[in-house]
């Protein structure tokens, strides 16, 4: 696929790239040279973006030498002073926000639609939200201290916004940060890093290392204080296994397979608009994505009528076309992966109602019928524009199947009573539960899993306190009067 005429304007996006040539790691400050380089690719169309650096521990150690210099005189600040600080940051993301959204665009192959409207701004909000943290901090969180330095590992899926996630509240608390991107889309965090140097952000309170999961790994094991970790639930599990016994503080934001429940009272239209949101939205690459369809029998042949005519409206294409749904997959290695579970999941005897894969990284947005939970489809995380749809006869058995998975992310509850919706939003187990709707986010508030999705909350006040120890009371002594 090539970017036709109507494709969003990306020359300053481009000509930014050029200008920069090759990346090196951003640590105490300024752009150190490149290393050893690997490309990162426009997945739309296959070709080369940049060329940046695969951090070395070396590296990684030289990161966290310089954020641990200068987290003293960060904490130090008054909460004011980081909090200008922090709207500075969330000015500077809002007047890029154009050539922010288009190299995330290019790099991880969502629709501009998706980065420009939501991606992007939602940075800003976390920016501003953790502005008022920042500020409030002293007053909040009486006897709490920063941590000290934190390694933030973020995934590929909303590369700027995994980030906003996770420096706000780091910095807020009066932490610094040694953050390494995924290795498909590391580039709106080197821009964010020049975001860092205009603002006049002290040196080494944020560092960017790039590299694979070998430098991740590094990060780990390096001299930091807490590890905040947003990726997949197997190397979630290997690093909590290897932070054991350490005393580092942990958080994980993992993967989910999340229940999209629909009463038989439901709007069905809303919750068909509801499905696009869900699971075709960033082309299904959402951790929390209403990936299981639970429809109740008695309106099911009608829901299915109405998903798929809309499915079938949905524009494959262009990510930079402002018309695009859906766009491409990050990398031909995770479209192997959903089209190899998909695969498994209709010899396993589901059906494949779209879905179907295109050249290049496009898959079609679809879904698995006739699955139940059994079938590796029902229970595996796709990740892609992949849904499944199984109905159900009761209220219970609703509740029972949204809990039949080893995740606990988020859930989707559609029903025109609150009684009922209410009611079962309880008695579903996970971390978030919107109802009548999906997708929706804030930096107020918290979102987290449980079980294999996770631990620890990002956003709102739980946030914070993840980004804070409490300082045991012997410890706290009255100032010596002068
Ligand atoms: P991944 O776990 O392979 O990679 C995530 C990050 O970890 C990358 O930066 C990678 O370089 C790094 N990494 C890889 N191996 C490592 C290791 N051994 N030690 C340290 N770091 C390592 O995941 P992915 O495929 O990039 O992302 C998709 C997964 O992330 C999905 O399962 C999805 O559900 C999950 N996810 C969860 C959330 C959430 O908030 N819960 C958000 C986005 C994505």
């Amino acid at each position: 696929m090539e970017y036709g005429p109507s494709a969003e304007d990306s020359s300053a996006a481009r000509d930014w790239l050029a200008r920069r040539g090759a990346f090196g790691h951003f640590i105490g400050g300024t752009f150190a040279e490149p290393g050893t380089l690997f490309d990162t690719r426009d997945p739309a169309t296959g070709h080369v973006l940049a060329q940046v650096t695969r951090g070395t521990a070396d590296d990684v150690a030289a990161a966290v030498a310089a954020a641990r210099q200068a987290q003293p005189g960060w904490a130090a600040l008054s909460g004011t002073k980081r909090a200008q600080y922090l709207y500075a940051l969330a000015r500077h993301v809002q007047k890029r926000e154009r050539f922010l959204s288009v190299l995330e665009t290019l790099d991880n192959g969502k629709p501009i639609r998706e980065s420009r409207d939501i991606d992007v701004p939602l940075v800003a909000r976390h920016f501003y939200h953790h502005a008022g943290w920042a500020e409030l901090r002293d007053s909040a969180f009486p006897g709490h201290a920063p941590l000290g330095v934190c390694g933030q590992i973020i995934p590929w899926n909303f590369p700027l916004l995994m980030l906003a996630w996770k420096i706000a509240p780091a910095l807020a608390a009066g932490n610094t940060v040694v953050l390494k991107p995924a290795e498909y889309t590391p580039l709106t965090a080197l821009a964010f890093a020049e975001i860092c140097q205009e603002i006049g952000l002290p040196s080494g309170v944020v560092n960017v290392v790039t590299g694979d999961g070998d430098t991740g790994a590094a990060l780990v094991m390096a001299d930091v204080d807490k590890i905040a970790f947003t990726g997949s639930t197997e190397v979630g599990r290997a690093i909590a296994g290897q932070l054991a016994g350490t005393g580092k503080r942990l958080t994980l934001e993992l993967g989910g397979k999340s229940p999209f429940v629909v009463m038989p009272d439901a709007d069905l239209d809303a919750a068909v608009e509801g499905v696009v949101d869900s699971i075709w939205f960033n082309g299904g690459q959402v951790c929390c994505a209403g990936s299981r369809i639970l429809v109740a029998e008695a309106v099911a042949d009608r829901f299915e009528a109405l998903l798929s005519a809309r499915m079938a409206r949905l524009r494959v294409g262009s990510p930079l076309d402002k018309s695009t749904d859906v766009g491409a997959i990050v990398d031909p290695i995770q479209k192997d992966r959903i089209l190899s579970i998909c695969k498994a999941a209709t010899d396993a005897g589901a059906e494949l109602v779209g879905g179907a894969a295109g050249d290049g990284c496009f898959i079609a947005p679809g879904y698995l019928r006739n699955i139940g939970p059994a079938n590796p489809g029902f229970e595996q995380e796709i990740f892609g524009p992949i849904a499944t749809l199984s109905t159900f006869r009761t209220a219970d058995e609703a509740v029972e199947l949204a809990n039949n998975t080893r995740y606990g992310l988020a859930a989707s509850v559609w029903s025109e009573s609150a009684a009922v919706a209410t009611d079962i939003a309880a008695k579903v187990k996970a971390g978030v539960v919107w109802i009548n709707c999906a997708n929706l986010f804030d930096g107020a508030a918290p979102f987290g899993g449980y079980r294999e999705s996770g631990f620890g909350r990002e956003g709102g006040r739980a946030g914070m306190l993840d980004y804070l120890s409490e300082i045991p009371a012997e410890a706290i002594t009255e100032p010596v009067p002068a």
